[in-house]
């Protein structure tokens, strides 16, 4: 486990609290990118966090990333969940990068510190990430990609570009790989624009992608391998991370509901608190789960065995469904402490923003496309024989 980076989790609280809430509103109503919050997280070297210490990064562990991410989200979610998705596809180049090249790109990440964006789902496949219909087409040590990809989030913003591919135009759809392209690679051609009930902020328009660049920007593990590993875990661990900032957010919102009530009649606990107190105690579940998530993740981690094993990979995707579930309930208990104060858009307690931003939450890759894919594994999944199995 790699020690915790001095200072990370002050300067990403600060910049939540500070800047990123100041301009939420107006980047959720205007559904554009939060740019204050993202020139205030460069200044701060926090794009590059995750890179190696001997590529100019702070090597920040997982833990040390999904507290940033929640202390972002706290103030604006589309910050937190745009940070997330960076740190995500930086994960993979950690994890996987090649020397050369991809080492190379990381000290860049570091030094400019750049932003990462992802081009996972295609028109064709829609959330079903694991199966590609465009292909690599390699030539020499050179290749093209073109990609129908029908959300690649701040698009327009980002630096580099992960996209997933099949392997060559021959090969079956879920056989693909993952190629890393930067700005001077790809042309992005705009075909759907992001007007969305919520996580208005992260700008997720459509994209043809053009690409071109050289055979050894194509990470070299299997994505199968590659997302079992690093993609689905950090994944899940960071969007939960993030919907846990927006759920801490409502709740601490409830609670200044709650005392502002207590102070208006000294002597009696207003009637509004069991209300607090179950989305407190919903929080606290969501909070063990990911805590719980990042040690599995920790004591896996090396191993790619155990990484790549049924267990984990269940552990990991009921995650993201336990807590994209939890943050919409913890939600809906701070509107409901709330009463009107909560549902109106005018006051200090408003909650409709995070309603909004929390319903994203089972619908970023859909909570049934995972259940039945879990359905299917445990079928064949014995019982472990590790502690807590
Ligand atoms: C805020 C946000 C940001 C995003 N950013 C990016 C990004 O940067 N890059 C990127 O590549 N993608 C991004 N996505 C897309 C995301 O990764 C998924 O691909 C997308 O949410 C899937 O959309 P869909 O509902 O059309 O999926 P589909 O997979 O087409 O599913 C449609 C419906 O069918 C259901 N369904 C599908 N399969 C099954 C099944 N087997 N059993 C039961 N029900 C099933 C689903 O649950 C869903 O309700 C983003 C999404 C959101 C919400």
């Amino acid at each position: 486990m790699n020690a915790a980076v001095p200072g990370l989790a002050a300067r990403a609280r600060a910049v939540g609290a500070g800047i990123a809430a100041r301009h939420a509103d107006d980047v959720d109503r205007n559904s554009r990118f939060p740019a204050e919050a993202f020139d205030a997280l460069r200044e701060q070297g926090l794009l590059g966090v995750m890179v190696p210490a001997d590529c100019g990064g702070s090597g920040a562990s997982l833990f040390d990333v999904a507290s940033a991410c929640h202390a972002l989200a706290r103030g604006c979610a589309a910050t937190g969940m745009i940070y997330a998705m960076h740190q995500i596809q930086v994960a993979c180049l950690v994890n996987h990068g090649r020397d050369g090249w991809h080492r190379a790109l990381m000290t860049r990440i570091a030094a400019d510190q750049l932003l990462l964006g992802s081009a996972t789902t295609e028109a064709e496949t829609g959330g079903d990430i694991r199966n590609s219909v465009c292909a690599v087409r390699a030539e020499g040590d050179r290749f093209t990609l073109a990609k129908n990809a029908s959300v690649i989030s701040y698009g327009d913003q980002s630096d580099v570009i992960l996209v997933t591919a099949r392997r060559n135009p021959e090969a079956p759809s879920s056989d693909q790989v993952l190629v890393v392209v930067t700005k001077e690679d790809y042309r992005l051609e705009k075909t759907t624009l992001w007007d969305a009930m919520g996580m208005r902020g992260t700008c997720s328009d459509g994209y043809r992608l053009e690409a071109a660049g050289g055979i050894d920007q194509i990470l070299p593990l299997p994505y199968a391998d590659l997302s079992a590993q690093t993609m689905l875990p950090v994944t899940h661990i960071l969007w939960s991370s993030t919907w846990l900032g927006i759920a801490a957010d409502a709740v601490s919102r409830a609670r200044a509901y709650v005392r502002s009530e207590a102070k208006r009649k000294p002597g009696t606990t207003p009637a509004s608190a069991v209300r607090l107190a179950e989305a407190t105690a919903r929080l606290q579940s969501m909070k063990a789960a990911i805590l719980t998530a990042i040690r599995q993740y920790e004591l896996a981690s090396g191993s790619p065995e155990l990484l790549t094993g049924l267990s984990f990979a269940t552990a990991m995707g009921t995650l993201k469904v336990t807590t994209s579930e939890l943050v919409r309930e913890v939600v809906e208990a701070a509107i409901r402490t709330c009463g009107l104060a909560g549902y109106r858009n005018d006051t200090p307690y408003s909650l409709g923003r995070h309603l909004r931003d929390a319903h994203s939450a089972a619908l970023m890759i859909g909570n049934d496309r995972i259940m039945s894919h879990i359905a299917t594994q445990l079928l064949v999944q014995r019982d472990g024989s590790g502690p807590f199995e």
